[in-house]
């Protein structure tokens, strides 16, 4: 037996989304079962359903910032109950047994890998489908709790880009005494602002255009270049301690790589269908580092949440009904969003 839920999903690489229904999974012991209030749109979405990370099985229902509120658990689940407020992130489900699991960094799960929230394949041998939708199931080791604080709407893009941009700024200790330059202020981009500015990091933000200086540095940067003009690459050179690219396009590596300290490291989170050339001299002189992050595991996801609600750190989102998801895609694909849509999924 399973539940009927309306959803939206994409039917092609080529097609607008559309409402559809889909099938959640009957409430096993360890499951939790909860109906989602709002669902974040991430520019990852949009590259998987046009199939720029490859091919997918359709029908797709993206979404994977997911917030809402439980309905019902399993007999065995011990941490959740009827009425927390919960999330969900990028995935539902990992092997428990490799080591990166073991270590709390499912993410980076090798046996064979985790079970993304949606275009997976769970347990059961079926297609995940994601949060573009009124209800989703999943064991209760894979569910986030959202802190009172915090809004379920705001919530919900914390799962995806508030933990993406939290994991390498932790890991390449962003704070105190530390020059941060984060590139692209887009939904990752600004939370990514926000949260180095918590941590007590001095940030720049490299955008296409000076048109959201004003944004940016009431987000906390104390400061605001524009890539389109060649001189910020001449002024900035050597300035940075870590540069966290949350571009969705590709970049010229070089010129980035030129921003860094002796000894700097160049994060990408951005996933851009294309290669991207690195010259060996751009990492040679001044022993420079490109590196990559992928999400975070479900410990260090819990401790972001609670991180955002101690420190008042919020997206800025724009609510919209779930007609508008593929309007909402064309103006993020055109930079045109401040700084993430917000399915009401009420609207579904
Ligand atoms: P987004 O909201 O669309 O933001 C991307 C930003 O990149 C834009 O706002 C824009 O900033 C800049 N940009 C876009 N096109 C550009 C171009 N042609 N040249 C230079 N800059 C450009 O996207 P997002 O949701 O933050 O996601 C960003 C990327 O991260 C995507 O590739 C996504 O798949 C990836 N991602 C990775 C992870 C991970 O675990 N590593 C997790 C989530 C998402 P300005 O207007 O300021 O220039
Ligand atoms: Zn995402
Ligand atoms: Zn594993």
């Amino acid at each position: 037996m399973t539940t009927t839920v309306t959803a939206y999903a994409a039917t092609s690489a080529t097609d607008p989304l559309t409402k559809t229904t889909i099938e959640r999974r009957d409430v096993g012991p360890h499951d939790v079962a909860f109906d989602i209030a709002f669902a974040g749109i991430c520019h990852s979405d949009l590259h998987t359903v046009r199939e720029e990370w490859g091919n997918v099985t359709f029908p797709l229902v993206p979404g994977h910032e997911i917030a809402g509120v439980v309905t019902e658990v399993g007999s065995e689940v011990t941490k959740y109950k009827v009425g927390d407020r919960v999330g969900v992130g990028c995935f539902v489900d990992s092997c428990r047994e490799c080591d990166n699991c073991r270590a709390g960094e499912e993410q980076y799960c090798t046996n064979p890998g985790m079970v993304g929230t949606y275009n997976g394949r769970g347990r059961d041998g079926k297609p995940t489908q994601g949060g573009y939708s009124q209800a989703i199931v999943v064991d209760e080791n894979y569910v986030l709790r959202i802190p009172d604080s915090i809004p379920l709407d705001k919530a919900a893009p914390l799962l995806c880009a508030g933990i993406t941009t939290y994991s390498p700024l932790r890991h390449w200790n962003a704070g105190p005494g530390k020059r941060v330059a984060v590139i692209g202020l887009g939904g990752l981009g600004h939370l990514a602002v926000k949260l180095a500015v918590a941590m007590g990091a001095e940030v720049a933000v490299l955008s296409q255009s000076l048109k959201k200086m004003e944004d940016g540095l009431r987000l906390g940067a104390s400061e605001y270049y524009a890539t389109s003009d060649p001189d910020t690459f001449k002024r900035l050179r050597g300035s940075f301690d870590l540069i966290i690219n949350t571009v969705s396009a590709n970049l010229d590596m070089a010129s980035y790589l030129g921003l860094l300290n002796l000894d700097g490291t160049l994060v990408e989170l951005g996933m851009p269908e294309n290669p991207m050339p690195v010259p060996a001299g751009a990492l040679i002189f001044g022993r420079k580092s490109i590196s990559g992050s992928l999400i975070g595991g479900i410990r260090e996801t819990q401790e972001m949440l609670d991180f955002c609600a101690e420190h008042d750190v919020t997206p800025e989102i724009e609510v919209i009904e779930a007609s508008y998801v593929n309007e909402a895609y064309e103006r993020m694909l055109a930079s045109d969003v401040r700084y993430r849509f917000v399915i009401d999924n009420s609207t579904l």
